[in-house]
């Protein structure tokens, strides 16, 4: 730790910044060239229905295995590419990857792709998702969007006009992370999701019934219900979790009890037999 006077505490911190922020100009850099090197992959989460245990989906999530750093997680530089302007073309990566994968897995089994609003932000988007349907031969309706509630901070029309034309696509549109953004519950009314995604940070505190956030998690299954739209549960972990969910009635879960993310290889030797149906098994390591 810093010792002595203010001086050289000032030091210590101030290189710690500058430490700070050489690691993230280096990170940039490499997160550049990442693509190209081959070092980006997608794994899957399945989407069970609550009820039946059965697979309905996975979601795409990507992974960075850095050549120094080992596996880096998108939480860590989708925000970097965001800032870097490395998005567009990151995002277009995944959306054309994971609709070559999904077209080779049997059955009905959709898959999900998160859109970064500022992916959702360029007019371009349409022609982009359209292009990656056609190149794999993925029907529409197999394919997700997953937006969060950040889109709509920006201008309502161009927003309106994104939605419309996507939903012309045939594509199915989710609202990711819901209760954690912007609270503004009207854009509900027009926005036409087809699925709401309750945060984890719902689910987390919600193993007591009649918890406050078992109360949310309540209203959110109401809210959505009226609208026409299904439920996800995200982040379920444990029994208490699952037969809470249950009981309110959440349609769809993803969590570590059913199963961590894995390789579109393991997805094809699960969904071989054409459905896939998974038993909980948690709580899971973490
Ligand atoms: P998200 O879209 O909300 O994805 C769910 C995250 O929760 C994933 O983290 C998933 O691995 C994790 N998760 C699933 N089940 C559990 C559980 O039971 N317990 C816990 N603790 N976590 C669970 P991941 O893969 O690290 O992704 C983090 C975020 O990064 C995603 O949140 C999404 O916002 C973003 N992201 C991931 N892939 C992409 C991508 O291809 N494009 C864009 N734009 N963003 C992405
Ligand atoms: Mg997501
Ligand atoms: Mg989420
Ligand atoms: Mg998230």
């Amino acid at each position: 730790a810093a010792k002595g006077n203010g001086r050289g505490r000032f030091a210590f911190y101030s290189s710690d910044l500058h430490q700070a922020a050489e690691d993230r100009r280096k990170l940039e850099e490499d997160l550049r060239d990442a693509l190209a090197r081959g070092e980006m992959e997608l794994s899957y989460q399945p989407v069970v229905n609550a009820k039946s245990n059965m697979v309905t989906g996975v979601e795409a999530l990507i992974r960075w295995t850095h050549p120094d750093r080992g596996i880096i997680s998108p939480s860590v530089f989708i925000p970097i590419a965001e800032e870097a302007n490395l998005i567009w073309s990151l995002g277009e990566w995944v959306l054309r990857k994971a609709c070559e994968e999904a077209a080779r897995w049997p059955g009905e089994l959709r898959v999900a792709v998160n859109v970064s609003p500022i992916q959702f932000a360029n007019a371009d988007l349409p022609k982009v998702v359209a292009s990656a349907l056609a190149a794999a031969g993925l029907p529409p309706d197999r394919l997700e969007l997953e937006i969060t509630e950040s889109v709509f901070l920006a201008d309502s029309n161009e927003t309106a006009r994104m939605f419309k034309a996507l939903k012309g696509l045939g594509v199915r549109l989710a609202l990711d992370d819901f209760g954690t953004g912007y609270s503004s519950l009207g854009y509900l009314q027009s926005a036409p999701f087809d699925k709401i995604k309750i945060d984890q940070s719902f689910v987390r505190g919600a193993t007591v019934k009649g918890s406050r956030n078992a109360a949310i998690i309540a209203a959110i299954v109401a809210l959505a219900e009226a609208l026409d739209m299904e439920t996800t549960a995200e982040g379920i972990e444990s029994h208490d979790q699952l037969d809470l969910i249950r009981k309110l009635a959440v349609s769809h879960v993803q969590g570590y009890i059913y199963s961590e993310p894995v390789s579109s290889d393991e997805l094809l030797d699960h969904a071989a037999a054409g459905s896939w149906m998974i038993k909980p098994s948690g709580p899971a390591r973490q």
